[in-house]
């Protein structure tokens, strides 16, 4: 595991491609793509990441947000750093609970005016590709964000649109959802305040309305022991995470995803963020080639956190 010391963050270019700024990797992978090595365990308790806030850059990114020295934001400044300094940029971003705060109900989550600005500014620099890589489906992240020149990906790398027309990234089996339907519906009838969600690929047990949270997350629990056997024989995937329950096709999520993007284009500034179980996938697939941010509590294999999606927001324009 390599460290990143603040005091050696690359001041060109040149710097952030050289075999120091690439420290233990094999440098330009067989891909093209510049890896860049951010895989050490960089908790915002690691004093490595603490540094002291002298520099001009670091005191734009705390006046941008006055929460900033407790999100842990300043501990993103070799982000940032590498960022100004990239030719071609990929950014991965979740949606729910990472760029927009989680609502009681899924379809009122919608992005805030704020929101759409930075990322609306983020996706018409044209050293980025923007992708909005979210478990939603198709038609909401149109509504919300298809008139931003961003890439989407729904249904947790179910379904990509390119050149404007969503296509499906692996075959897409429904047949097994009326049985799993009939498990997951009376779990939904006994627990008020939760719904169930059909998507094209899957079904979502959701639990964050519930009139009592913590009864509801111990049903949830229960309905996950009674799911995964089913799950399993037929092939399925299943999750439990912020406050849901999700069966869905296999053979989908997003790592692969992100990695066939990655596979795309010689980039040498990845990020990639998010807060959930699923997100987690990416950060298994691109951490030793990308900067990676948890947001918000929980076990990660991301290499950075940001208590919030006020929090990643206030970096996010800070990039942009
Ligand atoms: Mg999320």
């Amino acid at each position: 595991m390599v460290k990143l010391d603040l005091r050696k963050t690359p001041s060109s270019p040149d710097q952030i491609n050289s075999p120091a700024c690439l420290a233990g990797t094999a440098g330009r992978a067989a891909n093209g793509f510049s890896s860049i090595d951010v895989s050490s365990n960089t908790s915002p308790s690691d004093k490595t990441f603490s540094p002291k806030v002298n520099s001009p850059l670091e005191r734009t990114i705390l006046r941008k947000s006055s929460k900033a020295v407790n999100e842990q934001s300043d501990d993103l400044k070799p982000i940032l750093d590498a960022y100004h300094l990239a030719k071609k940029r990929l950014l991965f971003l979740d949606y729910d609970g990472t760029i927009v705060p989680f609502a009681p109900k899924p379809d009122q989550a919608k992005p805030a005016a704020e929101t759409l600005s930075v990322i609306g500014k983020l996706s018409k620099d044209k050293l980025n590709t923007v992708i909005i890589i979210s478990g939603r489906d198709k038609r909401e992240l149109d509504d919300w964000l298809g008139h931003l020149p961003v890439h989407l990906i729904a249904e947790h790398g179910t379904f990509e649109k390119r050149a404007g027309v969503w296509q499906p990234t692996v075959n897409i089996d429904e047949s097994w959802k009326e049985q799993i339907r009939q498990i997951m519906q009376p779990f939904v009838q006994k627990t008020p305040g939760t719904l169930l969600e059909e998507k094209k690929s899957g079904l979502v047990f959701h639990y964050r309305n519930a009139f009592s949270r913590v009864n509801a997350a111990k049903i949830a629990d229960e309905l996950y022991r009674k799911l995964k056997p089913t799950v399993e024989k037929q092939g399925l995937h299943i999750s439990h995470s912020s406050m849901v329950v999700e069966v869905r096709c296999g053979g989908a999520d997003k790592g692969q995803a992100a990695q066939d993007l990655l596979a795309s284009g010689n980039y040498d500034f990845v990020l990639c963020a998010g807060d959930s179980q699923t997100d987690e996938d990416m950060f298994n697939e691109l951490k030793s080639k990308a900067f990676c941010i948890k947001v918000g509590v929980g076990k990660t294999a991301a290499n950075y956190r940001v208590s919030s999606p006020e929090a990643l927001l206030n970096f996010l324009e800070a990039c942009a």
